[in-house]
């Protein structure tokens, strides 16, 4: 998954871009829902949250690196689940 760090402006283009909804305004900042992040795996090439920030606050969270097949996996799973 991927994390939005202190540095996010609360500039808003990211959240609609999100094709699982894993991204919310949180109590300050926006964030992630990390169980919902694919990296966007199974529906763009790259994370569309990470080309649209203006600022680049969004990298890969360390506390959740997945691979490609569990990004997979997890795709599937949410996809299963409606
Ligand atoms: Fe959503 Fe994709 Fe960003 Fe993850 S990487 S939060 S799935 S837009
Ligand atoms: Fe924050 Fe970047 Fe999302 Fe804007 S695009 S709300 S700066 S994380």
């Amino acid at each position: 998954a991927l994390i939005i760090t202190d540095e996010c402006i609360n500039c808003d283009v990211c959240e609609p871009e999100c094709p699982n909804k894993a991204i919310y305004m949180g109590q300050e900042i926006y964030e992630i829902n990390p169980d919902l992040c694919t990296e966007c795996v199974g529906h763009y090439g790259e994370p569309q949250c990470q080309i649209v920030c203006p600022v680049e606050c969004i990298p890969h969270d360390p506390s959740h690196v997945e691979s490609p097949e569990q990004l997979e996996v997890k795709y599937q799973a949410l996809k299963a689940s409606g």
